[in-house]
């Protein structure tokens, strides 16, 4: 019989499992507790409960957790890269970022991407499969419990698309946002698309307060579709109403992400239609230099495009910001520690 992924489980839910093993429902508390408070990795650590009872568990449920196999820390600003190996001997990554207003860890959501945007190094494998609701958790607990400084602020932003594991993913805020457990504010989480809209108004309807990001990075629907293949599925047109219903609907204001790729979506043109594009939006730009990979021959702007393009802006009274780029010096992009593990382990291989 397959076991249960517990840390999967909502408190609820996990009430409902005492009652079916004949366990009285203050135990669920104290096992969530242990989980997603303590941090606890294996049942013998629940040392308030009974020894009889932890054996049942160890017989139906197993707690998944992520395992670190490299971690890196850039010498300029203390970010750490963590590659983590999963329960199937896949990996994944997660960033550790240190700012004055506390720790914020970008998780993956997915092994792998199927979405395909060309200058992203997490699509270049293709999808392998979505992350449990426990192994999203656990990227972050690994990390707290590793620093031992708390995390207040988590960005689905590593590799992998959540709205393709949409389940997975919402269970995953009510579990990281619940005051039973880490009680990481809401306010304080960000999740990033590249656009896929039927799931964006769903996320919408959930009512959460976590911000979203979406992945805009072009400014027609023919220049989307050079960067981005999702753009063949959902115009810009449904995007941007999709955005305008998630504020609606949460009063939360969206973020555009729009990676700056040299002589491909930077000129004053594009900065332009960009400007017409979110005028009367209540949003935020976050402008991102594209980082090369390898693999493609994009480049990123330089530094008086990037400064013009953002003044641009700002003339117009949009919120802009460059993002800064944190752990220049280590495998710093989405995807590309996972991407040299792969080669480097393939290369052992031969
Ligand atoms: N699938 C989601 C989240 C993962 S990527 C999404 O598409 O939004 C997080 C952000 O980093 C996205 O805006 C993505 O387009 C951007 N990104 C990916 N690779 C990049 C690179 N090499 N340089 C700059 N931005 C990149």
């Amino acid at each position: 019989m397959e076991k249960t992924d517990i840390k999967s489980l909502n408190l609820e839910e996990l009430n409902a499992e005492m009652l079916t093993i004949g366990e009285k429902p203050f135990r669920a508390k104290q096992i969530y507790d242990w989980l997603h408070v303590k941090l606890a990795d294996s049942f013998d650590e629940m040392s308030n409960l009974s020894a009889a009872l932890r054996e049942t568990l160890k017989n139906s449920y197993e707690i998944i957790g992520v395992k670190p196999v490299e971690v890196q820390t850039s010498a300029i600003d203390k970010t750490q890269k963590y590659l983590f190996q999963l329960y199937d001997g896949n990996v994944i990554e997660s960033v550790l970022m240190r700012y004055k207003h506390g720790n914020s860890v970008c998780i993956s959501s997915q092994v792998g991407c199927k979405m395909g945007c060309r200058f992203c190094a997490s699509t270049i494998g293709g999808l392998e499969r979505g992350l449990t609701t426990s192994e999203m958790l656990s990227q972050i607990y690994a990390i707290q419990k590793e620093t031992g400084e708390r995390v207040s602020n988590v960005v689905i932003m590593g590799t992998g698309e959540p709205m393709d594991n949409y389940d997975n993913f919402v269970k995953f805020v009510k579990i990281l946002t619940d005051q039973n457990g880490l009680h990481i504010s809401q306010r304080n989480v960000t999740v990033s698309t590249c656009g896929i809209v039927p799931r964006m108004r769903q996320l919408a309807d959930e009512k959460f307060q976590i911000t979203l990001a979406l992945s805009l990075h072009a400014t027609t629907d023919e220049k989307r579709k050079v960067l981005m293949p999702i753009a063949y599925q959902y115009s810009l047109k449904e995007v941007i109403d999709a955005c305008d219903y998630y504020f609606e609907q949460t009063g939360r204001r969206v973020t555009f992400e729009y990676s700056l790729v040299g002589g491909v979506n930077d000129t004053d043109e594009d900065a332009s239609e960009l400007i017409s594009l979110v005028k009367g939006l209540n949003c935020h730009i976050n402008l991102i230099p594209v980082n090369p990979i390898k693999e493609r021959d994009f480049v990123q702007s330089n530094k008086k495009v990037i400064d013009n393009f953002k003044n641009k802006l700002e003339k117009c009274r949009i919120n802009v910001t460059i993002r800064r780029e944190m752990g220049r010096d280590i495998d710093g992009a989405c995807g590309q520690l996972r991407k040299s593990y792969q080669d480097r382990t393939a290369e052992r291989k031969l």
